[in-house]
């Protein structure tokens, strides 16, 4: 029985033995690499493991042992010869600043059967994950990026784009609430689903332009990113302007004669930038909508404007505690009244700035 042990112990190591020396004669030092990597690091990479440091190292060995690795991105990604780029989802998230990339019917070894290489400069981590035959590569940047893929033989290349270089200004839209947060909430209605579906207009209406301004947006779902991410993403970015969009209840909650539209500012920010655009937006909707004018008020105490590193306005559109408004919020035409305001007061502030 021992014996018995011993010898398939032995057979084993022999096979190995031949197989690497195999693999060491008849292909390039890199194969040779993502064995020995392939034992070292254990064989399976797929559950949620960082290999950051695993592309630095296989970049580094590449970079050694060929003349020609004349790198077309910042990031190379190799698909394997059943795998067509059409097949790979590329998504950015500007809300967390991670890249996720899926790649169908590639499962644990892929890190070490198609090696991952590139500068890590303007990456903090990359994790590998499998789930469902699909593999799940997250990776988390040090900033915004906009991304440029180029698409070379089974080569993906990967630039990460500073948005100003692509833009000439930069906005960040923030739609109030969202997912388990409604914000305010009457008959039915929530807040959160009014504050997306103006953003949702204004998206829109800011696709249908021609001006090269960079819009970013909190969310454009049932998402409810957390307020430093909200802010967050505006100040990485070194935003021009951040609207902010929200409708206003009464302190109670219940159902009142209050009605009207106000707009926040910061009034901690001296260079006065806040209070114009603030002012611009409570114009353009008191036009648009004819409404009640509650005018710009301080909003310093909520954490978005005061936290805000650029010319910052919350726009309280309407009362959902007034039941005349609360009709009209819920109406899409209003909504689109409101979002066209919202829209034309963005695009003038910027026009004032670039003329001072
Ligand atoms: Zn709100």
């Amino acid at each position: 029985m021992e014996k018995k042990v011993v010898r398939g112990a032995a057979a084993v190591m022999l096979a190995l033995t031949i197989l690497f020396s195999f693999v060491l004669l008849n292909f390039p030092d890199l194969h040779v690499f993502a064995l020995q990597k392939q034992l070292e690091y254990s064989t399976r990479i797929g559950h949620g493991d960082s290999v950051l440091a695993l592309m630095r190292e296989e970049t580094s060995v590449l970079m050694e042992s060929s003349k020609t690795t004349k790198m077309l991105g910042q990031l190379r990604l190799e698909l394997p010869g059943d795998i067509h780029e059409d097949d790979i989802a590329i998504e950015n998230h500007y809300i967390d600043q991670t890249v996720q990339i899926k790649i169908p019917g590639i499962g644990e070894s892929y890190f070490f059967d198609y090696p991952m290489i590139g500068s890590s400069d303007h990456i903090d981590d990359i994790i590998y994950e499998v789930e469902n035959d699909e593999g799940v590569i997250d990776i988390m940047l040090d900033q915004v990026y906009e991304l440029d893929l180029t698409v070379q033989e089974s080569y993906i290349y990967i630039d990460f784009i500073d948005p100003h270089e692509r833009y000439d200004k930069i906005v960040v839209i923030d739609a109030g609430h969202g997912g388990s947060d409604p914000g305010a909430m009457k008959q039915k209605i929530s807040e959160k689903d009014i504050d997306l579906a103006i953003v949702r207009k204004m998206m829109a209406l800011f696709e249908a332009s021609d001006a090269n301004i960079g819009v970013y947006y909190t969310r454009t779902d049932d998402s409810n990113p957390s307020l430093e991410q909200r802010v967050q993403l505006a100040n990485l970015l070194q935003a021009d302007l951040f609207l902010s969009v929200h409708n206003n209840s009464t302190a109670s909650g219940r159902m009142s004669g209050i009605h009207g539209t106000e707009v926040m500012y910061r009034v901690s920010d001296e260079s006065g930038k806040s209070k114009a655009f603030a002012q611009n937006c409570l114009d353009a909707l008191l036009w648009n909508l004819g409404s009640q004018s509650k005018g710009v008020v301080a909003g310093d105490e909520i954490y978005i404007v005061r936290t805000a590193q650029m010319p910052v306005a919350l726009a309280e559109i309407g009362f959902m505690t007034n039941q005349e408004e609360l009709d009209l919020l819920n109406s899409e035409e209003y909504q689109q009244r409101a979002a066209q305001a919202l829209y034309d007061a963005m695009i003038k502030t910027l026009e004032d700035e670039n003329g001072e």
